[in-house]
C-alpha cells in the first residue's frame, strides 16, 4: 500500500506513470513524486506516527514505495539534541543538532537508500547501483547485502579510506573511476541506459530523493509538532536541502503542523561552492566548478538540484554560506569538543557556515535553529588526525604519569 499518485515534471507539470524514469520527455525537467495528500491525511495522524516503529518507517504513508518491500536496517528516527554549549559559543539561544551520524552506515544516505531499495524491489529490479561521493556507496552496498541483492557501486578515485573500506566490506562490485564525482555521474547516467540496474540516484532518483523528507518529518515531530525558525543544511547536489523544505510543507498540508515559516539556509565548502556562489551573485544560473575540498561528500561541481535550492532560498528568505577547509576542520573539532558529536567533514561545513551566519547577523540569536549533522567522523579521520592534541605518553607508573601531566599543564596554561 502506498499513496503515490504520479510523477510530475517540476518544469512543465506534465505527469507520468510511476515507472523508473527521472526526466521529462518534453522539456527534460526533473520528475518528482506527487501523492494523494487527502488520502494520506486520512490514513495517518500524530498518534498513529507516534505509535509507529522508531525508524523512518513511522512515516510509511508519506513514502513513495510499498512498505511490504522494505529492507530494514533500522534507519532514521535519529536524535534531535539540544546544543546548549555550542549554542552559547556561537551566540544562539536555542540551537538543536539533528544527529544523523548514528544511522546504520553512519550517514543520512541510509534514508534515501531505504526508500530507493524498497521501490527498486517493487519495480522488480535485481541489482542496485549508484554514483556516489562516498556515503551513498556505503548505504547502497549495505542495504543490498542485507537484501541479498547485487550491488554496483561507482566512486571517484580520491575518496577517504573510511569510505572505500566502508563500501568494500559489504562486497559490492566496487568501481573506482578515474575522475571526479561529476565524471562518475556521467558514466553511470550512460550505463543506466543499457543496464537493467536500479541506479538509486539516476533512474530511480525521484523516489530516492523523497527519503530525505523524513529528516524534516522527524525534526517537526521531535520539536513537538512544529517547524523551527531556521535550519542549516549541507548541500552537494542540493537535493537534501530542497527536500527538507518539501517535508515541512507536506506536514502542514496534511494537518500535522502549522504552515511552516522556516528560513532555509544552505552550507557548502569554498572548494566546491557552485550553489553558494550563485546565491551570493544573485543569479539562478550557477557555474559548474572543479571541486577541491576536504569535504568530499559534498564535492559535486555540477549540482542537479542547484537551481531548485536557489529558488528555495528565495522563497524562504534563507541564504547560503561557504567555509574554507581550515574552518571546516575547526568546525568538526568545535562540535566534538562542545557537544560530544564526531562528525565528518560535511558536519564541519555545517558548523562553520552556521558560525559565519550568526556572526554576519543572517541568523538572529533568538531564532530557534536546527543544524543537520549528516555523516560520522570516523569515515574522514584523515581530515583531523594531524590537528589533534597528541596523547600523553607514559611508562606504566604513577610518578611518571604525574610528572608528565604536570608538564603538559605547564605548557597549556603557559605557567
Ligand atoms: C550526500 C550528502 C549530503 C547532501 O547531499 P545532496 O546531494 O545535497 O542531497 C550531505 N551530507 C553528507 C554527509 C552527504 O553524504
Ligand atoms: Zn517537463
Amino acid at each position: 500500500m502506498s499513496y503515490e499518485r504520479a510523477l510530475r515534471c517540476r518544469e512543465c507539470g506534465r505527469e507520468y506513470s510511476l515507472t523508473p524514469i527521472f526526466s521529462c520527455e518534453f522539456c527534460f525537467g526533473p520528475l518528482e513524486v506527487d501523492y494523494d495528500y487527502d488520502a494520506i491525511a486520512r490514513a495517518t495522524s500524530r498518534e498513529h506516527i507516534a505509535a509507529g516503529p522508531k525508524t523512518l518507517w513511522r512515516y510509511a504513508e508519506l513514502l513513495p514505495c510499498d512498505p511490504a518491500y522494505k529492507v530494514d536496517l533500522g534507519t532514521g528516527f535519529t536524535p534531535l539534541i539540544r546544543a546548549e554549549r555550542l549554542g552559547a559559543r556561537l551566540g544562539l539561544e536555542r540551537l538543536w543538532l539533528k544527529n544523523d551520524t548514528v544511522n546504520p552506515t553512519w550517514s543520512f544516505k541510509d534514508r534515501v537508500v531505504a526508500v530507493a531499495i524498497a521501490r527498486a524491489r517493487q519495480f522488480g529490479f535485481e541489482a542496485l547501483a549508484c554514483a556516489s561521493t562516498g556515503n551513498l556507496a556505503n548505504a547502497v552496498a549495505a542495504h543490498a547485502a542485507h537484501a541479498g541483492m547485487q550491488a554496483y557501486v561507482f566512486i571517484p578515485q580520491d575518496l577517504e579510506q573510511g569510505k572505500v573500506v566502508g563500501s568494500a566490506i559489504y562486497r559490492p562490485t566496487l568501481v573506482m573511476v578515474e575522475g571526479s564525482y561529476d565524471d562518475v555521474n556521467r558514466l553511470c547516467t550512460e550505463l543506466s541506459g543499457s543496464r537493467q540496474w536500479a541506479f538509486v540516484n539516476i533512474n530511480v532518483r525521484p523516489y530516492y530523493a523523497e527519503g530525505s523528507r523524513t529528516l524534516a518529518f522527524e525534526v517537526a515531530e521531535q520539536l513537538g509538532w512544529r517547524a523551527p525558525d531556521h535550519v542549516v543544511v549541507p548541500m552537494a547536489s542540493g537535493s537534501l536541502y530542497t527536500k527538507i523544505w518539501k517535508g515541512f510543507k507536506e506536514f502542514a498540508r496534511i494537518g500535522l503542523i502549522e504552515e511552516p515559516h522556516t528560513r532555509m539556509s544552505g552550507a557548502q565548502a569554498s572548494g566546491c561552492s557552485p550553489i553558494t556562489t550563485a546565491y551570493a551573485a544573485g543569479t539562478f544560473n550557477f557555474v559548474p566548478q572543479k571541486p577541491n575540498t576536504i569535504a568530499r561528500s559534498l564535492a559535486i561541481g555540477n549540482p542537479a538540484d542547484g537551481y531548485y535550492a536557489l529558488k528555495t532560498m528565495q522563497e524562504t528568505n534563507g541564504g547560503a554560506e561557504m567555509a574554507s577547509d581550515d574552518e571546516i576542520i575547526e568546525g568538526v573539532k568545535l562540535l566534538a569538543e562542545t557537544e560530544g558529536i564526531f562528525a565528518e567533514t560535511a558536519g564541519g561545513v555545517t558548523i562553520a557556515c552556521l558560525k559565519r551566519m550568526v556572526k554576519s547577523g543572517h541568523i538572529r540569536r533568538d531564532e530557534e535553529t536546527v543544524a543537520f549533522i549528516t555523516g560520522a567522523g570516523l569515515k574522514t579521520v584523515e581530515a583531523v588526525v594531524d590537528r589533534l592534541e597528541a596523547p600523553l605518553r607514559v611508562p606504566a607508573n604513577a610518578r611518571a604519569f604525574e610528572a608528565t601531566l604536570a608538564a603538559r599543564l605547564a605548557v597549556t596554561t603557559g605557567a
